[in-house]
């Protein structure tokens, strides 16, 4: 595994190819030697702001190319970005730049005013550095600053990035990213997607996320050129990766269904694509069944996680155009090389029989350190020999592939018997009638827990609970099957697609 400090990396390309283009926004672009300037004088300008090493600060905003110099300048002084989710609530703003204790925030203009307004909450944030608009004060800021001349000496385990989970099982928690884990990932993901400095890549997922900034720093480690597409629009995206020619892109599901919206469209652009990858949320079979007949493109799955800097586990292009083993694409394919997987009973910590669901338990290089200042959470994450719950249920089938079945927190347990919501939602989804459905545990007097499904009609559909009820039962042991439904017009779900079952179980039990 490369041990190279993630700018060690970016220095090489300073090197041998000062001139040529590694970071494309919008009109804008930055060659390697301009993007190493920038990044010294942001960390000569943190230092004299009284960052240190071992502190935080934050980064509020859509994607933006600052938000990558910034990361790479935390490495060079020993400090660490945390990268803040711009779609986040007040409360959950406030919750998440206090957990950092960033001493220092850059924040887009348009994210200005609410920071201001919870400024008074966040004692500890000093120095607020506002970016874009005319007086583009960040400019200014390094504009003034003197470039570092004595780089912090990068340690393997220094964090240099600290990434908030999703939030989707309970708050965002602060996973911190190091020199190792980081420049583990990029190792893996280069060799996976093929990146070198033909690369052309096109990062679309947010950089608060590590399917962004991880995405972006491999790439750049690689020579590629990368490209940082600030919002999401779908006939602007199929022209810039048509107009840039990408080799390589990664999309969440949604954002795929999007772009397949004018099939001939997406056709033409994408051709230019060697990868593209997915992930990060289930990607419905249909979609993919429409993903498969649109494009020729190669696909790749990836499955990955804040924690573990990124992806672990990827299905490749062969695989998901393999028609012998038509199964293998609703699978999240195998770990990578780096990647010890074990497939757990949570409950004993033991290995499962083969072939049964239990959860998935990996080591690797690319692990976080942990999470900020939160040890307890920690070490319930973190077993002592090394081993990241990944908080995933799942089987693994005798050729290495593994299938994502659940959250292990969203288990049912009913009666003693464990039940998967995936199972019951993906039966409770075969209902002509329904569009969209989740299903949650809702306390019960005599079983502990009883199945509930919350469901979203198909357009004009009248929903007949016992209608749904008797469907499941035709298809379902007893036991998984709904014991009550509610229909909602929609389901609650974070940016990359994920059902919020918190908000429910909030909303149904109580
Ligand atoms: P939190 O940990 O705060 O509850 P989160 O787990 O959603 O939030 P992330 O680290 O952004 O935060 O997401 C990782 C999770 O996303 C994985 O643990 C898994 O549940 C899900 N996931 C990732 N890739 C895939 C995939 N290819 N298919 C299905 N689910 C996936
Ligand atoms: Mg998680």
């Amino acid at each position: 595994m490369s041990a190279v400090p993630v700018y060690g990396a970016i220095e090489h390309w300073v090197e041998v190819a000062p001139d040529r283009e590694a970071l494309v926004f919008g009109e804008r672009s930055w060659s390697w030697a301009e993007l190493d300037r920038r990044v010294r004088r942001v960390a000569g300008a943190l230092r004299a702001a009284g960052v240190e090493p071992g502190d935080r600060f934050a980064v509020l905003d859509k994607k933006h190319p600052v938000c990558l110099e910034l990361t790479l300048a935390a490495s060079l002084i020993g400090a660490a970005n945390a990268v803040v989710n711009f779609r986040l609530s007040a409360e959950e703003l406030a919750h998440v730049l206090g957990d950092s204790t960033a001493r220092l925030a850059v924040v887009g203009e348009e994210f200005a005013p609410a920071l201001r307004e919870l400024q008074s909450e966040l004692p500890r944030l000093g120095e607020v550095i506002v970016l874009g608009g005319e007086s583009d004060q960040y400019e200014e800021w390094i504009a003034a600053a003197e470039p570092v001349a004595d780089p912090h000496p990068a340690e393997p385990g220094d964090c240099f990035l600290q990434l908030y989970t999703s939030g989707t099982t309970g708050w965002p928690k602060g996973a911190m990213l190091t020199q190792r884990s980081m420049s583990a990932h990029t190792g893996e993901a280069v060799s996976a997607y093929d990146m070198d400095e033909r690369t052309i890549n096109v990062v679309a997922m947010p950089l608060y996320h590590v399917g962004g900034t991880s995405w972006a720093l491999a790439s750049m480690s690689a020579g590629a050129r990368t490209i940082i597409v600030r919002d999401i629009v779908p006939a602007a995206l199929l022209d810039l990766v048509e107009r840039s020619a990408a080799t390589h892109a990664f999309f969440v599901p949604a954002v795929i269904q999007m772009l397949l919206s004018d099939p001939e469209r997406a056709r033409t652009a994408l051709r230019s694509l060697e990868v593209l990858g997915y992930g990060g949320s289930p990607m419905p079979a249909p979609l993919m069944e429409r993903l498969l007949s649109t494009l020729d493109t190669p696909l790749h799955s990836v499955y990955g996680m804040t924690e573990m800097s990124g992806v672990f586990c990827v299905l490749g292009p062969a695989e998901h155009r393999d028609d012998t083993r038509e199964h293998l694409r609703a699978s999240a394919g195998r770990p990578l090389p780096g990647t010890e997987l074990r497939v757990v009973d949570p409950a004993t910590g033991d290995d499962v029989a083969p072939g049964e669901v239990g959860e998935f338990w990996v080591r690797s290089e690319q692990m976080m350190a942990g999470y900020w200042h939160m040890p307890e959470a920690t070490r319930d994450t973190i077993t002592p020999d090394g081993w990241l719950r990944t908080g995933d249920a799942g089987r693994q089938d005798g050729d290495g592939y593994l299938y994502i079945e659940d959250r292990v927190k969203d288990m049912v347990i009913s009666g003693g018997e464990n039940i998967y919501p995936a199972e019951v939602e993906r039966v409770v989804i075969e209902h002509p009638a329904v569009a969209d459905a989740a299903v949650i545990g809702v306390p019960h007097e005599t079983w502990g827990e009883t199945v509930k499904a919350v469901v979203v009609p198909t357009d004009g559909a009248e929903i007949d609970e016992a209608e749904i009820i008797a469907f499941a039962r035709e298809r379902l042991a007893h036991y998984k099957c709904p014991t009550s439904v509610t229909v909602v017009a929609e389901l609650p779900r974070n940016p990359t697609g994920k059902i919020l079952k918190r908000q429910l179980r909030t909303r149904y039990v109580s």
